[in-house]
């Protein structure tokens, strides 16, 4: 079976890219019928917080990117990366060093100097362990292979390699005895059974070095897949302002969860032309193959698209509840029976759930109305001032309160006055809603009903 994990590191927010490795890894095992692990990487002890870990869990859950299984702690599982450690050293593979800061700091001046980067020189590798000096806590290193290459068939990549002369002896397990990180993931992927790594290409390079510790180890690697990260519009890195944002900022924006997960398979993944792909059709499809090998670039207006997409496509009960929440009026049963009613000619017109919010507050809104000022001048021209109290007299009259007689209703008003249909909708818009913008009036006028309707009328600030 197929096991991937996501594995991010609790240091801050959910973020773009991370979600979308969650998402290609939580496809690929879907696709599989595999298996998808979360893995806490909360080894940092000082900028890793619980803070961060909720906000990636309850990132994951908005997205619908349920995992399997209980969540691991990386850093509860130190004991067994130190057990590791000693194992390798135990069997030959590994070797303490007791090099002072002052010699390492000594090469890498000396790799600087050469304009080179640092490569500690082995010089514990052989060395007799009787040497050791008094009173140092060595460090544990693995024994790299020192000829010869270390190749990776990454999924995305393709080959890879790398001259093992160019790695230096990593240190597995620190002088105070914690593993690295290097050590800890690799030992976390073998133990939790990982079969295939997808993760941003920036760990591309890690990639050589944890390959070197299976090989030690005689375990078999997973199956890497390095994705090309996620830039900005202009082609730089992917900034704040251009989308590198948290998660939950994208649910704030009033992103639906299943446009973000459209729209993040389809950066950095394709399918022929497809660019709307329901989250079945993506389980169904989603390969490796489909991974693009130069970096995606981050682009709002195709987020907003698919939302706009997708709002349309919502279930209309669904969409008034989501208001009204954001209204703050998420137990008004009534008001959300209403919304419900008015959502096919709300959710056409917005973007994402904020603009539908702010677009749909009007219904709900306790009299008397805010209005805005374009509104307020048409209700106080001199022309609104003359023919209002008319129109309201024509409609308290109104039996049937639907758009299509209140529209007829309208006309025939319009026409015994002498005035053009605007010259009647226009006020009722203002009167009716506050602002100057609405859904077509009639409708708004049927869906707050007769009472509600009346009352605004006569509200309206002449
Ligand atoms: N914890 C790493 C990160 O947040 C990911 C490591 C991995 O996927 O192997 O970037």
């Amino acid at each position: 079976t197929v096991v991937t994990r996501f594995a991010p590191s609790p240091t801050g927010f959910l973020h773009i890219g991370g979600a979308r490795t969650a998402l290609f890894n939580w496809l690929y095992a879907r696709h599989h019928k595999g298996i998808f692990h979360l893995r806490i990487e909360d080894t940092d002890r000082v900028r890793s917080t619980d803070a961060a870990i909720e906000a990636i869990i309850d990132g994951l859950k908005w997205l619908g990117l349920g995992w399997d299984g209980d969540i691991t702690y990386q850093f509860a599982r130190a004991p067994r990366h130190a057990e590791v450690a000693l194992q390798m050293l135990e069997a030959g593979k590994a070797y303490r060093c007791y090099c002072s800061p002052e010699e390492l700091d000594e090469m890498r001046k000396a790799a600087q100097a050469a304009g080179k980067p640092m490569k500690y020189d082995g010089r514990w590798r052989d060395r007799d362990p009787k040497d050791a000096p008094a009173g140092v806590k060595p460090v544990i290193r693995l024994k790299a292979p020192q000829i010869g290459e270390t190749i990776v068939v990454d999924g995305v990549q393709g080959e890879v390699r790398v001259a093992n002369e160019q790695l230096d002896d990593m240190v597995l397990l620190r002088s105070d005895g914690t593993p690295t990180y290097m050590l800890s993931v690799v030992v976390d992927d073998h133990d939790m059974g990982i079969t295939h790594v997808i993760r941003g290409d920036d760990h591309l390079t890690n990639t050589f070095r944890q390959r070197q510790i299976y090989d030690s180890m005689g375990w078999e690697a997973p199956h890497f897949s390095h994705i090309p990260l996620i830039h900005g519009p202009d082609g730089a890195k992917l900034s704040k302002r251009h989308g590198a944002l948290g998660v939950e900022a994208y649910r704030d924006m009033g992103y639906l969860p299943i446009a973000l997960r459209n729209y993040l398979l389809r950066l950095g993944w394709g399918h022929g032309d497809d660019e709307i792909i329901s989250t079945e059709q993506a389980i169904e499809w989603f390969e490796l193959s489909g991974i693009g090998r130069s970096p995606s670039r981050f682009d709002f207006a195709k987020l907003d698209n698919l939302n706009g997409h997708y709002m349309r496509q919502s279930d209309d009960g669904e969409l008034a509840k989501a208001v009204a929440d954001r209204l703050g009026k998420a137990s008004d049963a009534s008001g959300i029976a209403l919304l419900t009613r008015a959502m096919p000619g709300l959710k056409s017109r917005a973007k994402n759930l904020k603009e539908l919010a702010e677009n749909s507050a009007f219904y709900l809104q306790a009299r008397p109305l805010p209005f805005t000022d374009k509104a307020k001048a048409i209700l106080s021209a001199p022309e609104t001032v003359g023919l209002m109290p008319k129109l309201i007299e024509a409609y308290a009259g109104a039996d049937t309160w639907a758009a299509a007689p209140l529209e007829e209703k309208a006309r025939t008003f319009a026409e015994s006055n002498g005035v053009k249909l605007g010259a009647a909708a226009q006020p009722l818009r203002a009167a009716l809603t506050g602002s100057t913008q609405s859904p077509p009036i009639f409708e708004v006028m049927e869906i707050l009903g007769k009472d509600e309707a009346m009352a605004r009328l006569k509200d309206a600030p002449l």
